[in-house]
């Protein structure tokens, strides 16, 4: 690594008062690299708030009294709670200020772009910040906030921008990186970009994981830690299977596939960034910092491990079936049908393909209607929501066979309306109606990872 930089992230529920920001503040000072890198989340259920602002706003309902002095009250009371209050909350006060100006604007304006609808939920993590800054200053003076727009460029899609990689590396070597050399502790925003004319961006729900990472990535950090409020990357959800248990060791590979999955610990692009640097991920447990949590990183030494090692599990998801007897034979249908998703900027997740018909997934109905539209135009067209992707994943899927048929086994009285093995093996994904899925999960824990033997082996990958 050229730089010993660490980056450290801090979900909502890390930073979710001022003694949790006291814990978060400990942990970004008890290291070993010569720099470090802080990220933050808003602070828990802000930006869900914000949101609930923004989109009454849009909707024409005036009535947000109630949830502004909620956030106000919020950041205020944790702001009196700091050791040097005084200069804490003169600014925490500007940038509240700021959100009720914008409010009016707004208001005034009866009208809101995405570009005035993005800048609702950003005010989370810039107070959060402005808090945790001073909670680190309490123990050292230099720690420094730094406003991430300055670098993480991106284009302007507002709600779900994605990064400009090489203006971002440009930037941060540019502006970044001397800063932190200077000061050794930066305390920045996760979740927010800002469009070339510095319009203000957002990466997407959870997306402070993957601005941890873009950042990381940027500046050639040796390590990235992602602080949360389980012990790391788990066999699946705890809230789901409370039998679960943490992952102490997984590849790139097997956790992206997890995150793009379903695993809400991740981010789904958080291991983009830093797999293309080979630097090391590490998720870990504010609430239980003992914990060693999950490494990830490129390969698991001496990784035997048979079978499936974790399962993800994402709802609200659409299937779109086409039907076309121009299929049959035809090539460059497929081309065509992609091309639609693609100009709707609307990602598939599971395909499956029989002579005269495809089944698609996605889990982003934002467009639905346009795509439909053009669908049409190559075929018979039908819709179903309310659907779930349920994926076993793990590279010992490959090593051990009958998986498949004790997943299948498991949830033989649960209908499946679509499958897809990913070639490379480590991913075996189906659809099934929503309100089947807890209990699916529930069984296929059970009876893939739990009932394993190796799952209670000494020298598993895993351990409790
Ligand atoms: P943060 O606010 O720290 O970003 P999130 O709520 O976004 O935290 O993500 C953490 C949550 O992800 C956990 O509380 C857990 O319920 C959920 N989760 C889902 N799948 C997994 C998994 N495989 N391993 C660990 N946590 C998971
Ligand atoms: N605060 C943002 C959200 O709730 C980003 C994040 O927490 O990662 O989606
Ligand atoms: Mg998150």
């Amino acid at each position: 690594m050229d730089h010993n930089i660490l980056v450290l992230k801090f979900g909502g529920t890390s930073v979710k008062d001022i003694s949790a920001m006291r814990k978060a503040a400990e942990l970004s000072l008890s290291h070993d690299f010569d720099q470090v890198l802080v990220v933050s989340s808003a602070v828990s259920g802000v930006t869900n708030k914000l949101l609930s602002i923004a989109e009454q706003l849009k909707n024409g309902k005036y009535s947000i009294e109630q949830e502004v002095q909620e956030i106000f009250d919020l950041h205020l009371a944790m702001g009196r709670e700091l050791q040097y209050a005084d200069e804490g909350l003169k600014q925490l006060s500007g940038l509240l200020d700021d959100l009720k100006k914008h409010i009016e604007k707004v208001i005034d304006s009866k009208t809101m772009s995405p570009a005035q609808y993005a800048k609702f939920p950003a005010f989370g993590e810039l107070l959060s910040t402005t808090l945790l800054t001073h909670v680190i200053r309490e123990k050292e003076k230099s720690a420094e906030w730094f406003d991430v727009r300055t670098v993480m460029k991106t284009d302007n899609q507002f709600l779900k921008a994605q990064p400009n990689f090489e203006l971002i590396e440009k930037k941060t070597s540019e502006v970044l990186l001397p800063l932190l050399k200077e000061k050794g502790i930066i305390i920045t925003q996760g979740f927010l970009g800002s469009t070339v004319k510095n319009k203000t961006t957002l990466l997407g729900r959870g997306g402070s994981d993957y601005s941890a990472s873009i950042l990381g990535a940027a500046l050639m950090a040796a390590q990235i830690e992602i602080w949360t409020d389980v012990d790391g990357l788990m066999t699946t959800d705890p809230r789901i299977e409370p039998q679960a248990r943490t992952i102490s060791d997984i590849t790139y590979e097997e956790a992206s596939e997890l995150a793009y999955f379903g695993a809400k610990v991740l981010h789904p692009f958080t291991l983009l960034p830093s797999r293309m640097k080979g630097i090391p991920v590490l998720i870990r447990n504010t609430k239980n910092s003992s914990h060693p949590g999950t490494r990830i990183h490129v390969r698991v030494e001496d990784d035997q491990y048979k079978g499936a090692k974790a399962i993800a599990f994402k709802k609200n998801i659409t299937t779109i079936n086409i039907v076309s007897s121009r299929m049959l034979m035809a090539y460059g249908f497929l081309h065509k049908v992609f091309k639609i998703f693609a100009d709707h900027k609307t990602a598939v997740d599971l395909v499956a393909t029989s002579e005269v018909s495809i089944s698609m997934t996605i889990d982003d109905n934002s467009n639905i209607e346009a795509i439909c539209n053009d669908l049409r135009e190559i075929g018979k067209v039908s819709i179903t929501q309310g659907q779930a992707i349920i994926s076993i994943v793990g590279t010992g899927i490959r090593n051990l066979s009958g998986t498949a048929a004790k997943v299948f086994s498991a949830i033989r009285d649960i209908n499946i309306n679509m499958i897809s093995q990913g070639s490379n093996q480590t991913n075996l994904s189906f659809i099934i109606n929503s309100e089947n899925v807890d209990k699916a999960v529930q069984r296929l824990h059970k009876d893939l990872i739990e009932l394993n033997p190796e799952f209670n082996k000494q020298d598993s990958v895993l351990c409790v």
